[in-house]
């Protein structure tokens, strides 16, 4: 739909990076917004890419194929992160031995993008489900900064997936929008802290966007039309359009931004 300008902003990017951010690790890589990542990234300079995913080996040996013909050598590692901390950990220690194996050193990029809706009204409630979108959602992505924090090399950049809801209040994802409002919160408490290795922590919101995680209502007959009415920019979001904010946030263009949230919802109830 909209192939030309994000793969133009692509190319801008890639002439001005990555001298610095040579090996980058998406969660969620396998699908959706992380693959989109996972490939601008490659195409932005990134050397080592490691796609993280937690059951689609088939779609994330996909993206493996599309990092590799970017020029990168993209990597696979599996983790179940509605283990929470316990998933991060294991994360973690499988991307170092990654790292040391290919001779690079550290993280420049670190990408939290792996996350479930659990879509659940108030009345709707369970505690599983709660529990496991906090975990997937918010306590996966602090624990793994955590266990990376000395791996993440200085000028580096952390980027965290938020949601437009953290914004847009979303009576039909309460526990989605306290686990995103969280992570908004959280990355920016760390902020301060890896800001004294010239590290910056940014999060981006986007809305409503062309992946799995809508499959099950996006087409609907009307929804794709109600999406795009509530955007001012009047359309559906589309996987690259988020992938190249992050590719600038994990740009040395963006070295002045830290302990952000940009907004990627086209303008969703302005
Ligand atoms: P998606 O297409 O459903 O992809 C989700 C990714 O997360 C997959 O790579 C999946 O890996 C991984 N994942 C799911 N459960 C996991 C678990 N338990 N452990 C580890 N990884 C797990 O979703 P998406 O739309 O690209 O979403 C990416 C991020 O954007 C999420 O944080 C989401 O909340 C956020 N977001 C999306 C939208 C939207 O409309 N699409 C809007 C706002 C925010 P496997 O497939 O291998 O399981």
């Amino acid at each position: 739909m909209n192939a030309t300008i994000p793969h133009t902003c692509n190319v801008t990017i890639a002439t001005e990076v990555d001298v610095h951010h040579r090996t980058a690790l998406i969660t969620g890589g396998s699908r959706g917004i992380g693959a989109a990542v996972a490939v601008a990234l490659a195409q932005g300079g990134a050397t080592l890419v490691g796609i993280h995913y937690a059951r689609d080996s088939t779609a994330a040996e996909a993206v493996v194929e599309r990092v590799n013909e970017a020029g990168a050598s993209g990597v696979l590692i599996r983790a179940d992160l509605a283990e929470g901390a316990a998933g991060a950990a294991h994360l973690a220690t499988r991307w170092r031995d990654e790292v040391r194996r290919h001779d690079a050193r550290g993280t420049d990029v670190l990408v939290s993008n792996a996350g479930i809706n659990g879509a659940q009204s108030l009345s709707e409630l369970d505690e599983g489900t709660v529990a496991r979108v906090v975990n997937v959602n918010l306590v996966a992505p602090l624990m793994l900064v955590h266990h990376l924090s000395d791996h993440i090399n200085d000028h580096g950049r952390v980027i965290g997936i938020s949601s437009g809801f953290a914004r847009i209040a979303a009576p039909t994802h309460v526990a989605y929008t306290a686990s995103k409002a969280g992570l908004e919160a959280a990355f920016r408490a760390i902020a301060a802290e890896l800001a004294e290795r010239d590290i910056t922590v940014n999060t981006v919101r986007p809305g409503v966007i062309d992946t799995d995680i809508n499959a099950d209502w996006i087409n609907e007959p009307g929804a794709r039309d109600a999406v795009a009415a509530a955007a001012a920019l009047r359309r559906v979001g589309q996987p690259d359009d988020v992938a190249d904010i992050v590719a600038f946030l994990a740009s040395h263009s963006s070295r002045w931004m830290t302990g952000q949230s940009l907004d990627a919802t086209g303008g969703t109830q302005l």
